[in-house]
């Protein structure tokens, strides 16, 4: 599923490759991928407009777009659903590839739907000849004009130290959650994924259990830099699936920093995985209670 560095990755193609070319064709015959509009709407919407920019917060992405007459137009919101990738073709037709690319079942055939343009669930044409296709095998990718990106809380990427800490600990009612089913809600901060976190946890060395509350300042302070660490990492190597933790999640591996075992267990709702010697339960100077 794309985290917050696949959807970046797609954001930064759209950004280099999609914006202020005009619009002269839309592709919204997918009233699945396009609800709540009918088919046409989204054409009527962004015809003769140009994107102006690609934005994103967490795992939200959307394109906001101008008018001929200089005015603002809608904006339009592109989630990548589990599967979905962006295409981009310049003038010269030469297609550029992001979004997730790994986990599907679909990629080793991936020229070939891009080549001939199966699963296209949206497209855009511009004057100049080339455009924008989403392209998704499993259908559960969504374009929708004016996406709600309000309840999201800030952006994971760039967060400073000061406000990681302000967002993990806000609300005194929360305060007991296990660390990771905060880090994994979108409200709290926008962008972390089961393996993100997982990743983030591992780097600093902090039960995925632990309750909010029980963490001190350092820890928190070490699991946010721990957090930047492995996004920009994920983002320079292509994913979230490339970080270093992330191979080890599986039954009967060590621990690829200290050798100890990997275990698992449900964390927050999701499969969860953790250094069983690295990660305590609690602190090493807390004394364990009951
Ligand atoms: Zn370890």
């Amino acid at each position: 599923m794309p985290e917050l560095p696949e959807v970046e990755s797609a954001r930064r193609v759209l950004a280099d490759g999609a914006l202020h070319r005009r619009i002269v064709d839309v592709d919204d015959h997918d009233d699945y991928v396009s609800r709540p509009h009918a088919p046409g709407e989204l054409r009527s919407a962004l015809l003769g407009r140009c994107f102006t920019a690609a934005r994103r917060r967490g795992k939200s992405m959307w394109l906001t777009t101008s008018g001929s007459d200089g005015d603002g137009g809608p904006d339009l919101g592109v989630h990548l659903g589990m599967s979905g990738i962006v295409v981009v073709a310049p003038p010269d037709e030469t297609a550029d590839l992001a979004g997730d690319l790994v986990g599907g079942d679909y990629r080793p055939d991936r020229e070939r739907f891009v080549d001939h343009g199966a699963y296209q669930r949206f497209a855009v044409t511009f004057a100049d000849g080339g455009g924008v296709r989403l392209l998704d095998p499993r259908r559960l990718s969504r374009v929708r004009l004016d996406p709600d990106i309000e309840a999201l809380g800030p952006d994971t990427l760039g967060l400073s130290p000061a406000a990681f800490r302000a967002a993990l600990t806000r609300g005194r009612r929360v305060s007991t959650a296990p660390v990771k089913a905060r880090l994994l809600d979108q409200s709290v901060i926008a962008g972390v994924g089961n393996l993100l976190a997982d990743e983030a946890l591992w780097r600093a060395k902090i039960n995925p259990a632990r309750a909010v509350d029980s963490l001190r300042r350092a820890e928190i302070d070490r699991l946010g830099r721990s957090l930047q660490g492995a996004l920009t990492d994920a983002i320079d190597h292509g994913g979230v699936h490339t970080g270093t933790v992330i191979a080890f999640r599986r039954a009967g591996e060590r621990c690829p920093r200290c050798g100890g075992p990997m275990v698992s267990g449900t964390v927050g709702g999701r499969t969860t995985w953790w250094c069983a010697r690295e990660q305590r339960p609690v602190a090493p100077d807390q004394p364990a209670t009951g």
